[in-house]
């Protein structure tokens, strides 16, 4: 019990600090900057290596202590949510905020250098230029910047039978404190949101650590999520898998939340490499390289 009130305390804390305070705290890896605020082994390995497993995609926690107090600051202050109509729904809501073709999309971008992109397809010239490309091509496209080392991690889909109940109806994520198997954490996401199931079979994900698909791994994911749902699987269809190697950038202390985004001469970088490896840090970076885009053309910025 005890234990469970420091861990209160602790993310209480980091919810209500400042950000600068929480950014000045000593970097040191999560799993150090856990114990250190007095977490016991069983709490630890039980309840918040598996969830934090899921969150920073690698199990020995060594993640920046900045980005687990950035993290469990969103979750005290915030509610985790998805979108009714998908994760699309946030690229599209801010391509919809803008002119009509604006947007070109399935254009690779093969160059860019100051004032000029060159896509397949033809090129465009500009007094500022941002590249939004994830860590490994952005660094490509800008060989001045390291390419980030990455976390992977396999999501798989199963659709259940009809009729079948999972977690009583709830859409909460279910972890297993044994770790007894490859899913990391599992959830039946039309628990959570009707919408993402056409009928009364539930949508069901896992994620597994690593990008292995293979029919054996498949096996093992089945008889693990039997045993965390309490339900029996062999007759779940799985309807999709997505192996993703580069899912996270790691964030290794010492970690410098707020990296660079102007590179000189009208050339700006922006994506989560920037900030924390996130939708938020992907979100900030964006606004920070716009900002800057915008003040070197001479535009005034209002905070
Ligand atoms: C399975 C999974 C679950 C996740 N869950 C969460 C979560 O719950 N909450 C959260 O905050 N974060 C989550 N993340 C992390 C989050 O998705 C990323 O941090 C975020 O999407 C990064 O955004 P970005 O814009 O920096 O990069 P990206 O989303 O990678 O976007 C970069 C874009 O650039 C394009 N691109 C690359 N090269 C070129 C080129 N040469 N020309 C043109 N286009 C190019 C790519 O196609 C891509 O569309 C998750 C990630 C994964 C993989």
């Amino acid at each position: 019990m005890a234990s469970k009130a420091r861990f209160a305390r602790y993310a209480w804390s980091c919810s209500r600090d400042r950000i600068d305070e929480v950014l000045d705290r000593e970097d040191k890896p999560a799993s150090v900057a856990l114990r250190a605020a007095g977490i016991d082994a069983r709490l630890f390995d039980r309840v918040l290596r598996p969830f934090l497993t899921g969150v920073f995609l690698e199990p020995e926690l060594r993640t920046s202590r900045h980005f687990l107090d950035l993290t469990l600051r969103s979750f005290v202050r915030g509610r985790p949510s998805l979108p009714g109509s998908g994760m699309r729904a946030i690229p599209y809501q801010l391509r919809d905020a803008l002119p009509d073709g604006t947007v070109t999309v399935g254009s690779p971008v093969r160059r860019v250098a100051p004032g000029i992109v060159e896509y397949d397809g033809g090129s465009l010239e500009a007094r500022a230029v941002i590249v939004a490309a994830d860590g490994t091509n952005a660094s490509t496209l800008i060989p001045a910047l390291a390419a980030p080392q990455w976390n992977s991690v396999t999501t798989w889909y199963f659709v259940t039978p009809a009729g079948t109940t999972i977690t009583d109806g709830l859409g909460v994520l279910v972890l297993d404190g044994d770790a007894s198997g490859p899913v990391i954490n599992a959830v039946a996401l039309s628990n959570a949101v009707a919408s993402y199931s056409p009928d009364s079979r539930v949508l069901v994900s896992a994620s597994t650590l690593g990008t292995d698909t293979g029919t054996e791994h498949l096996e093992r994911v089945r008889a693990h999520l039997q045993r965390m749902l309490g339900t029996p699987t062999a007759t779940w269809e799985m309807i999709g898998v997505y192996p993703i190697a580069h899912a996270l950038p790691a964030m290794l202390p010492p970690f410098e939340v707020r990296r660079p985004v102007s590179l000189g001469n009208g050339l700006f970088v922006a994506g989560d490499h920037r900030d924390t490896s996130s939708i938020q840090g992907a979100m900030v970076s964006g606004r920070r390289a716009a900002d800057a885009a915008l003040r070197s053309l001479g535009v005034r910025v209002i905070e």
